[in-house]
């Protein structure tokens, strides 16, 4: 049963001493009922009390933990069924398989596609995550295979995929200080795997032929003391995928269905051979709700929209993107090179960023805090008028870097120019264009004059 604000209030030592960040006992059981808060933050807690509240407080899908303690990955952990009730946690891990059958030369080129496949956006890294090592009966090319990936892939989370348990003891060993996923497929003898992940420490992908078939052994494993598990509902169409992730995820958070509390890994590749259909059929359990997805192999041109759509996916629709406040310096920028000013709503500093790289000319462009607002939208906020952007201006340490004192402010604000003239003293501020497109014809314009 989850406990409320007042429930958890009662449990603390309501010392009111501010050290967990905030201000009163109250506000801060508040937030942990909410699930904004650790329980943790408050160091006077007694330990079995906290364990009562983390227990009473967890998410209704459990968070589990694969990876490096440099480079954890959490699976799970989400609270709603929608994003827009609130931000989804952890997005789904993307990758693909190294079969103990491939050729050397193939497991060269996947290993390198995972070097290579990243791109930035929004000064966040895509690339895929995961690789499942798959063993086809040869124990020792499976080892080999693993080491392998923990020297050169020492980022990535890996997925065991073997029906040997002896074997999957020595890849644990073999995968150093990262913690792997154990995925044995259907086996009879599950409770001699459940012991295993106990001893070992790593979590457990469940797998049945059909959804029902999933409780039983989720519920033998957790009598067992497992409680990082992961499930592999085993529908053999996607439809049938589509509904099982579908029912698990209501199940656990309407109903707080305890059986079906747990992350979910997909295999694209069951459901059809082409690569293009795994994709999409990726693009889909993106949104609805799976935590891991294995395609047959990583192709930029398919990866990378699908990677773009999770980020969007699991970007937080109450906050904007931002990027931080400073001086951005672009194509090389000199003492005499143009100043333009702008807002950090990250799409419009990408545009606007773009726009000047596109263009050539060495620029500085001053990015002020507007808490992600657009231009018209902060400057109606009061977060990109004259007084905050002067201020901005002086203390940002440009005037420094130049020799001149021209401003290149956006269009949509040229009502400020006098007022920013008169608070800057001693400058021009030059209106730019309304759009970020008509920037490169403005901009060489104005570099030659300064210059002349
Ligand atoms: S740290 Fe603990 S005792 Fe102090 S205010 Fe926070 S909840 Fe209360």
């Amino acid at each position: 049963m989850a406990l409320t604000g007042i429930q958890i209030m009662k449990l603390l030592p309501k010392k009111n001493c501010k050290e967990c960040g905030f201000p009163t006992c109250l506000a801060f059981a508040m937030k942990v009922a909410a699930g904004q808060a650790e329980i943790d933050q408050c160091p006077y807690v007694d330990p079995k009390v906290k364990e009562e509240i983390a227990e009473a407080t967890a998410p209704p899908i459990r968070t589990v933990v694969i990876g490096t303690s440099e480079t954890p990955y959490k699976l799970g952990g989400e609270t709603v069924l929608f994003r827009h009730e609130k931000k989804f946690e952890n997005p789904p891990l993307i990758g693909t398989y190294l079969n103990t059958s491939m050729e050397d030369q193939e497991i060269t080129r996947r290993i390198k596609a995972y070097q290579q496949l990243r791109w930035e956006r929004v000064g966040n890294l895509l690339k895929p995550e995961v690789v499942c090592v798959r063993d086809e009966g040869n124990g020792e090319r499976f080892i080999t295979l693993i080491k392998r990936v923990r020297e050169e892939l020492p980022e990535l989370a890996i997925v065991l995929d073997s029906r040997d348990i002896e074997t999957v003891k020595q890849a644990i060993e073999a995968c150093g200080g990262s913690i792997p996923l154990v995925y044995p497929g259907k086996v009879e003898n599950l409770s001699s795997w459940g012991q295993m992940a106990l001893e070992k420490k790593v979590p457990l992908v469940v797998s049945a032929n059909y959804l029902g078939e999933l409780v039983p052994l989720v519920e033998g494993l957790t009598k067992q003391g497992l409680k990082d598990l992961v499930l592999d509902s085993g529908a053999l169409h996607p439809k049938e995928l589509f509904e099982d992730l579908v029912i698990i995820r209501r199940a656990a958070i309407k109903k707080r269905f305890k059986p079906f509390g747990f992350p979910v890994i997909t295999f694209m590749d069951r459901y059809t051979g082409d690569l293009s259909e795994q994709y999409l059929l990726a693009s889909i359990f993106v949104a609805k709700y799976a935590s891991i997805i294995l395609v047959s192999d990583l192709k930029a041109e398919l990866l990378f929209p699908l990677l773009v759509e999770r980020f969007n996916l699991y970007s937080d629709p109450q906050k904007p993107l931002v990027v931080e406040e400073g001086i951005y310096p672009i194509n090389g920028p000199d003492a005499f090179s143009p100043v333009v000013v702008t807002c950090n709503f990250a799409l419009t500093y990408f545009i606007v960023s773009g726009e000047i790289e596109g263009s050539r000319v060495p620029c500085w462009l001053l990015v002020k805090d507007t808490d992600g607002l657009s231009v018209l939208t902060a400057w109606a906020a009061g977060k990109f008028n004259a007084d905050n952007i002067a201020e901005f201006v002086k203390r940002s340490g440009i005037a420094e870097k130049i020799k001149h004192r021209t401003l290149v402010i956006p269009g949509y604000v040229a009502s400020i120019k006098g007022e920013l003239e008169e608070e800057l003293g001693g400058w021009e501020v030059v209106i730019g264009p309304r759009e970020a497109n008509g920037l490169p014809t403005a901009l060489k314009e104005l570099a030659k004059k300064l210059r002349s």
